[in-house]
């Protein structure tokens, strides 16, 4: 299926914002309502035009591959990508920024040629699916969260800096907006938010402690109040013990280093909850197609994302193959990185690598994202601006359709692997007719 030609939907038809895990649907993409909606759409921009990404604006060009940091034919681009590849020892497949027909096709690559791969913000990820692994959880999806939420704790950040309309879409409609508590130290967050013209005041708690202690502490509130000495932490323990439906949301890319121990420990606390009450975790993460990516990777192999198909079969280890330690031990000799989002930046380094990226990407290759000397760089569409597509919302239950924005004609990140796919196949045709 070609979804780079499929048709942008026009400025009055709802979209599909792809730029972070909530997917917002219920707005058009000319006026999303958003701060970063508006600001990855200009990111995006093609270099040539100079011009935003205006929703249903045809662009002059879709940009050049290039080569060594020269431009170069695409076909000459793919030739050349396949040959790397075919010739790789140890390739890594790192980044995985895209939507659900690109990690299928990234997934068929990895078997074909004995990969390594992990996706962009690949630790917080693994972290969280660590604590689920440990000791399961409780989620709620973003429906249950505004119909049943009368007590919301934000733990260790304030989300709506990366999820901007986060709390419009917990509250609009609410007769009774939930309290909203922020907890954790050193987090920026207003004194109140503004939904549908009412405001809601947002209660800071700074217990002074580190985000694991702090956490520690409000399970001990929770579970053996005599022995907590914190009054607030006490406080916020009898106000979940008393809420209809408490929910914690956290961010795990901004849990720091230790994010896997405090989920953890708040899913202890949310299962103590629920012993007596209704409680439930919102973790706000796999922005950028990562959720996607780990969904996908995780119902073609059986396994998530860290996962390297080699001789002896698959074989998954979080902390070994993360794309960080693997390109910091020298322990893969060639990089395939995709990421289409504007946040998504490679790695640098000394090691050949191919990049499957925006054409806005241009501007960085050479100078802030290091050398060209080894470098190949394939321009991909964007799913949800260039293409239609899949991506899986944060809450993990709901698989929202993409649609473009514009009309250029860049591939998808899919058709590129696909025809990487059958460079491969012709490679192996020539070293057998040999
Ligand atoms: S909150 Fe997120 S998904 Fe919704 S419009 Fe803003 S960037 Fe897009």
């Amino acid at each position: 299926m070609t979804r780079s030609a499929a048709e942008p939907v026009g400025t009055s038809t709802p979209w599909t914002c792809p730029f972070c895990p909530l997917l917002c649907d219920d707005r058009e993409a000319a006026a999303p309502g958003c701060a970063r909606s508006e600001a990855a759409l200009a990111a995006l921009a093609v270099p040539s035009t100079g011009a935003p990404a205006a929703p249903a604006a045809p662009a002059a060009h879709a940009g050049h591959a290039r080569l060594h940091g020269q431009p170069v034919p695409r076909e000459q681009a793919l030739r050349v990508a396949a040959e790397w590849l075919h010739a790789a020892r140890q390739p890594l497949l790192a980044g995985w920024g895209s939507d659900v027909a690109a990690a299928r096709a990234l997934y068929a690559l990895a078997c074909r040629i004995g990969a390594i791969s992990d996706v962009c913000g690949g630790e917080p990820l693994a972290q969280a699916l660590r604590a689920q692994q440990d000791r399961g959880g409780y989620t709620a999806t973003l429906a249950e969260v505004r119909r049943n939420a009368d007590l919301i704790v934000c733990v260790g950040s304030w989300p709506a800096e990366r999820a901007p309309r986060l709390f419009e879409r917990l509250l609009a409609g609410r007769e009774q907006p939930p309290a909203i508590v922020v907890l954790g130290d050193g987090v920026d967050a207003p004194r109140s938010i503004t939904v549908e013209g009412r405001g809601t005041d947002v209660e800071g708690l700074a217990p002074g402690q580190d985000l694991p202690t702090t956490a520690a502490l409000l399970h001990l509130a929770l579970t053996r109040p005599q022995r907590c000495a914190d009054e607030r932490l006490g406080a916020l323990a009898e106000r979940l013990k008393a809420a209809r439906y408490a929910v914690l949301v956290w961010e795990p890319g901004q849990l720091g280093a230790h994010a896997g121990l405090v989920i953890e420990r708040l899913q202890g606390l949310i299962g103590r909850l629920n012993l007596s009450g209704r409680a439930a975790g919102f973790p706000l993460g796999g922005a950028d197609g990562a959720a996607t990516a780990q969904a996908v990777h995780t119902w073609l192999s059986g396994l998530p994302l860290r996962t390297r198909v080699g001789p002896h079969g698959l074989e998954h280890d979080a902390l070994r193959l993360s794309t960080e330690r693997l390109l910091a031990d020298r322990a893969v000799d060639l990089l395939l990185w995709v990421g289409t989002f504007p946040d998504q930046r490679p790695p640098d380094g000394d090691r050949p690598r191919i990049l499957l990226g925006p054409p806005s990407l241009v501007g960085a290759l050479g100078h802030a994202l290091g050398h060209e000397s080894a470098t190949l760089f394939l321009p991909v569409g964007t799913p949800g601006v260039d293409h239609g597509g899949h991506l899986v919302r944060c809450d993990s239950v709901v698989m929202l359709p993409l649609q473009p924005v514009r009309h250029l004609t860049l591939p998808s990140v899919a058709e590129t692997v696909n025809a990487l796919l059958a460079e491969l196949q012709r490679l192996d045709a020539m070293e057998v007719a040999a």
